[in-house]
C-alpha cells in the first residue's frame, strides 16, 4: 500500500480545513472531552460488522439525525459504507473518509479505527456552529480488499456532484 493514497490526501487536506475552521469557532464551541475520543476509541474490537455497528451508533450519538445517516451498499462487501452527511449553507461539500474495516492479522487501531473513530468527533465539532460548506463524514468499508468501498463512492457520484465536491 502505497503511505498516502491520493485520495487520502484529499481527507487531509479536509481535516486541515476543518483545523482552520476551528479556529474561528469560539473555543467553548468545538470540545469534545478527551475522555469521550478515547471511549470512542475503545470501540475497535470486533469484527467488522462489529465495528460498523459501533461508529453507526457513534455518529448518532454524536448528533446525526437518522435522516441524514445513509447505508451505501458496496457490491461483494458484508458491511456497507456509512455517510453522515452535515448540511451547510451552500452546496459545495467537502468529504471526510476514513475506512472502519481492518485487515485480520491485527486489531487494526492505528489502521484504521482512529481514524475512522474520529468522524463523529469531527462531526460534532463542525455541527456546533453555522457553517459555510456541506460536510460528508464517510466510513468506508473494505478498504483493506483493494480500497472497494472508497472506490465505489467515487464512481457512483453524478457529474453534479463531482462539481460540487472539494477536491
Ligand atoms: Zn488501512
Amino acid at each position: 500500500m502505497k503511505l498516502i493514497h491520493p485520495r487520502w490526501k484529499i481527507a487531509l487536506a479536509a481535516i486541515f480545513a476543518i483545523c482552520l475552521l476551528c479556529h474561528r469557532l469560539p473555543a467553548q464551541r468545538i470540545s469534545v472531552p478527551v475522555d469521550t475520543i478515547k471511549q470512542r476509541l475503545s470501540f475497535y474490537k470486533g469484527n467488522d460488522t462489529k465495528r460498523e455497528t459501533a461508529l453507526k451508533q457513534l455518529f448518532l450519538e454524536s448528533g446525526c439525525s437518522p435522516a441524514n445517516l445513509t447505508e451505501q451498499t458496496v457490491p461483494s462487501r458484508k458491511q456497507p459504507n456509512l455517510i453522515c452527511l452535515l448540511p451547510g449553507a451552500t452546496p459545495a461539500t467537502i468529504i471526510v473518509g476514513a475506512h472502519f474495516d481492518h485487515a485480520d492479522e491485527g486489531d487494526g487501531v492505528i489502521d484504521n479505527w482512529s481514524g475512522a473513530s474520529l468522524l463523529p468527533s469531527l462531526f460534532q465539532i463542525l455541527a456546533a456552529a453555522p457553517r459555510q460548506h456541506t460536510f460528508l463524514f464517510i466510513g468506508f468499508t473494505g478498504e483493506e480488499n483493494g480500497l472497494l468501498g472508497s472506490d465505489f463512492y467515487v464512481k457512483q457520484l453524478s457529474p453534479e456532484q463531482l462539481t460540487t465536491y472539494k477536491q
